[in-house]
């Protein structure tokens, strides 16, 4: 097996992935990788950056689509790509491997949606033992750390990466496990959120996050028409993100929004921007933690807010 983590990584890395750490099988808390893969040896946890341009129109207020069709060309062309090439390199070396990638339009738990996509394309039935924990097995990979907004952070992107993995049957070498030391427990990604869709215990409501990501708070979201969501009952405290919605509610608020259509994958156009990451982000730059550099810090000028107005 001489090289193979070495030859693995080159071709990983030449389809696009940045970050590649291989962590054996013990040390995985997620019981589905067994499930899926009873053989498996070793799981290799794959994370492809997301573009900082790809966050500016939202940063700006003046495009949303960009930040949509990255995610969906990461998740839906590049990171697969990434797979298949890592699973031939194994293959030829004589091993088998399983490629994950994340599955959008299913959940883990019943009743739960996908605050990316739209929520009526999502399923959720009976896979939920053999999903995997994604963040979760990026730790155990050594890849980053879970932050308190529940997004893993790297050293090098801080929440701003997209993840798949690799199980296979060949033993690699071992990565370490990081430390956790980026999150420093600030809050910020909590008071970023512009529909508290993030609670104290690092768990994401994940109804409220669905309705506020598509843009039910007016003070976010340029598009929002004067008589929006004119026949709810508390249409003031939802459009101002101090609503608590059910998910009936979340699904009803969900049906009024169409400020964009989805794109293909059902994935829907981000009015929050993602703003606990984009908090994060701009957080982590400013504290000098990060490894990946730029010339110029994302935050350019402060943050635009809109009149909630009645
Ligand atoms: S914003 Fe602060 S609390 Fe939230 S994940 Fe980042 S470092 Fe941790
Ligand atoms: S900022 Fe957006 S993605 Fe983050 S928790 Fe709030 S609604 Fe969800």
């Amino acid at each position: 097996m001489n090289g193979l983590k070495e030859k693995l990584t080159a071709v990983l890395k030449a389809a696009g992935a940045d970050l590649v750490c291989c962590g054996p099988i013990e040390r995985f808390r997620d019981s589905a990788v067994k499930k899926l893969f009873p053989e498996v040896k070793t799981v290799i946890g794959i994370a492809c950056r997301m573009l900082r341009g790809s966050r500016r129109g939202i940063e700006e207020g003046t495009t949303y689509y960009q930040y949509t069709t990255s995610v969906e060309t990461l998740e839906e062309v590049i990171l697969p790509g990434v797979l298949l090439r890592g699973c031939t390199v194994l293959e030829e070396a004589g091993f088998e491997a399983l490629p994950q990638r994340r599955t959008p339009l299913i959940t883990r738990h019943k009743d739960e949606t996908n605050f990316e996509v739209d929520y009526a394309e999502v399923y959720t039935g009976g896979e939920a033992e053999t999903l995997l924990d994604f963040e979760r097995c990026a730790v155990d990979a050594g890849l980053g750390e879970i932050g308190d907004s529940g997004s893993l952070l790297t050293d090098a992107f801080g929440p701003n990466q997209r993840i798949a993995f690799l199980l296979t049957d060949a033993c690699l070498p071992a990565d370490p496990i990081r430390e956790p030391h980026l999150c420093d427990h600030c809050g910020l990604c909590r008071k970023a959120c512009p529909g508290q869709a993030l609670r104290v215990d690092g768990s994401r409501d994940p109804w409220q996050c669905a309705a506020y990501y598509k843009g039910a708070n007016r003070s976010k979201n340029p598009f929002m028409p004067e008589n929006a969501f004119a026949d709810e009952p508390e249409r003031l405290k939802i459009i101002s993100g101090e609503a608590e919605l059910s998910p009936e509610q979340a699904r009803r608020v969900m049906d009024l929004i169409r400020f964009y259509p989805p794109i293909k994958h059902a994935m829907t156009a981000s009015m929050c921007g993602r703003n606990c990451d984009t908090a994060c982000y701009v957080h982590l730059e400013e504290k000098g933690v990060l490894t990946k550099k730029f010339h110029t810090p994302f935050r350019k000028r402060p943050e635009w807010t809109l009149p909630i107005n009645n």
